[in-house]
């Protein structure tokens, strides 16, 4: 094998390397991997050697035999070291699978020996004389902390804006928005802060916490028992490849029937229709920014079908009226049921006019999602993101797909769950800030 940066041959980790449990950091679905590091001078041999099998054996393709992707030589204590990182065969979430972005770990580290993301900043960059000017951490603290009390000084802690890191990437999701919280929040009291990808310091899907739903509400293993599987702008096998792979796939080869919600065919599309055959598949092809005519068409199917479950609606929703008004923070009431059906009641064929799909198709998808099977209920997840996250209307749109789970029962018991598809899976945490209003959630 010719290595792609002219290494002919890859090390074998040697029986003693050093071994990290690490997670990707790519994408949500946050897979288990193996990080082995070990002294430039030495390696392994094909039968003794850190993965425990005999590599004079011909492996298997999903084996973990070395790829040129799993490979670098990175510092590590300030020194050079081989550095490989397989997908873990025993992580429940992957199972020993990758995806382009993760398989592609140990090559994306920067590294001076292989040359390898040599265009990472190392240094502070100041922008002087029209160009950046690299600079010592000093030099950059300094400036930042000078321009910062000016600015204060000649005028308030409100006429500061930040621009902040906020969890995600590398690791980095647990120490660095505790240090950007404890300084911006705690110490200083900022009032005016955007994070990461967005205009200010909010959530990305306010309107599911609103309703009292965490966005994240269902096990990876709920697809392997579910009967109707719901992709809501959203292509996972592309974006969250080993959440279809190891338990979408699984669902429907149990069984579960699969529905696209996506202007485009995607390779999802293509994929689900081979797994669980073209007549088990529907895709809604909706005309852009129509999904929540589509939702209310088929939340109207299902109450007017009696598709409801009822127990879980009576026990687990607010009964009555209007809970919490709308108003310029909630742009949707919050209520009961009844409530709901008052303003989003659509009939399928007003729906297929607005959305460009056809009404029999709008009356299939609501009852592969909610139709009971015998009595009892239908197992339905629906999995949203971008496609309608960053569509207009962002508040209601979700709030509509939110509002299909609560009432099928479908949130929080076995096979259910409406959830976002994307984000980061770090966990972070930033010291409590009371006066910035409506807490920080993930994205
Ligand atoms: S699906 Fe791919 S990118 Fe996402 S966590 Fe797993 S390996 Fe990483």
């Amino acid at each position: 094998m010719a290595h792609k940066r002219q290494i002919d041959r890859l090390p074998i980790p040697p029986k003693d390397a050093k071994v990290h449990n690490v997670t990707c950091h790519y994408c949500i679905v946050g897979c288990g991997y193996k990080a082995y590091t070990w002294d430039r001078n030495k390696q392994g041999t094909a039968t003794d050697n850190a993965l425990g099998i005999d590599l004079s054996e011909q492996q298997g393709a999903d084996g973990t035999w070395l790829k040129p992707s799993n490979y670098n030589i990175v510092k590590q204590d300030g020194k050079d070291v081989h550095l490989a990182i397989y997908a873990d065969q025993d992580c429940v979430v992957n199972s020993g699978l990758a995806s382009v972005r993760g398989a592609r770990m140990a090559e994306n580290r920067p590294s001076e020996v292989t040359g390898t993301q040599q265009q990472r900043l190392t240094d502070p960059l100041v922008w002087k004389y029209g160009t950046w000017v690299p600079t010592s951490w000093d030099d950059a603290q300094d400036l930042v902390a000078q321009v910062t009390a000016r600015v204060i000084k000649e005028g308030s802690e409100d006429d500061l804006v930040v621009s902040m890191f906020d969890h995600g990437g590398s690791a980095g999701g647990y120490e660095n928005t505790w240090g950007t919280g404890k300084l911006y929040f705690q110490s200083m009291n900022i009032k005016h802060c955007r994070i990461h990808n967005r205009p200010a310091y909010n959530s990305e899907v306010h309107s599911s916490r609103d309703m009292g739903v965490d966005e994240l509400n269902y096990g990876y293993k709920d697809y392997q028992v579910t009967d109707t599987i719901v992709m809501w702008g959203t292509n996972p096998l592309e974006c969250q490849t080993n959440v279809f792979l190891n338990h979408m796939k699984p669902g429907m080869q149990n069984g579960a029937k699969f529905i696209l919600v996506d202007p485009r065919r995607t390779v999802t599309l293509n994929a689900a229709e081979d797994i669980a055959g073209a007549e088990y598949t529907l895709h809604l092809a909706i005309n852009e920014g129509t999904d929540m005519a589509l939702a209310n068409a088929i939340m109207t199917i299902i109450v007017d079908n009696g598709w409801t479950d009822d127990a879980y609606v009576a026990n687990n929703t607010f009964q009555g009226g209007i809970a919490v008004e709308q108003d310029a923070a909630h742009p949707a009431a919050l209520g009961s049921l009844d409530e709901a059906m008052k303003s989003i009641r659509i009939s399928a064929e007003q729906a297929a006019e607005i959305c460009g799909v056809s009404a029999d198709d709008i009356r299939k998808a609501a009852s592969w999602i909610a139709e009971p099977n015998g009595g009892t209920r239908a197992k339905c997840i629906i999995g949203y993101e971008k496609g309608v996250i960053w569509g207009n209307d962002n508040y209601r749109t979700v709030g509509s797909l939110v509002n299909i789970g609560l009432a099928t029962g479908n949130i929080g018991q076995e096979g259910g769950g409406v959830c976002r598809m994307g984000g980061h899976q770090e966990g972070y945490f930033r010291p409590p800030e009371p006066f910035v209003g409506r807490p920080p959630h993930l994205h």
